[in-house]
């Protein structure tokens, strides 16, 4: 079955003016697509058109070696760019509650250096990539960083220890540098009057 490009849920201006509209139809109709588009080619006529966006990701290390570098780059493009629009939306709360706000104060001590320790991987992850708020395999959250398209549930194939995302800021160039240009931490601080941390708390209930 082929991947599709899941809609957003919102208009794309609707994040405005913390995301601008233009960025978030560039993201979404040519950048998020064109992971999807690599990834139906990079499978087509194979075994592993039969496997869910999931299995694939998940279970990268044991793909025929041929396939691994295109599910690596286009399947991990498009899991964490539907994770992200996901978890964005336009007035969303400042800040999560009940059993996701206890997980991330036992971790982190309190929200604000949660708040600290993300924008901080968000900001030194050196190129592309992202900045992940993961549940560790022992239920656990933790703020974690992957280059370009890798995304935590890949776990050894990438050489990280594997974690559930339930929140995570894409600080590839492409996601802000029409509205801020080189300010990446202009970008990211735009970035918490956007979450969605109802979905948030969600993800963290599944995946703990
Ligand atoms: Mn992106």
């Amino acid at each position: 079955m082929a991947h599709t490009l899941p809609n957003l849920g919102y208009n794309h201006d609707a994040l405005e003016p913390h995301i601008d509209a233009q960025t978030m139809e560039i993201h979404h109709s040519k950048h998020h697509n064109t992971y999807v588009v690599k990834l139906n080619e990079a499978i087509a006529g194979t075994e592993l058109e039969g496997k869910s966006l999931l299995e694939l990701v998940e279970g990268l290390g044991s793909l025929p070696a041929d396939k691994q570098g295109p599910v690596r780059n286009h399947g991990g493009g498009h899991f964490n760019h539907s994770l992200f629009w996901e978890t964005l939306t336009p007035g969303g709360a400042s800040q999560p509650s009940g059993d996701l706000l206890a997980a991330i104060e036992s971790s982190f001590g309190s929200f604000d250096e949660f708040k600290n320790a993300f924008a901080n991987a968000a900001a030194t992850r050196f190129g592309s990539g992202w900045a992940w708020l993961v549940v560790k395999q022992d239920g656990t959250v933790a703020v974690t960083s992957t280059a370009n398209q890798d995304t935590p549930l890949m776990g050894e194939a990438i050489g990280a220890e594997k974690a559930t995302a339930i929140l995570g800021i894409d600080v590839w160039e492409h996601a802000y540098y029409l509205n801020y240009q080189n300010r990446r931490p202009d970008y990211i601080n735009a970035f918490w009057s956007v979450v969605n941390w109802d979905v948030v708390a969600d993800k963290f209930a599944a995946a703990k």
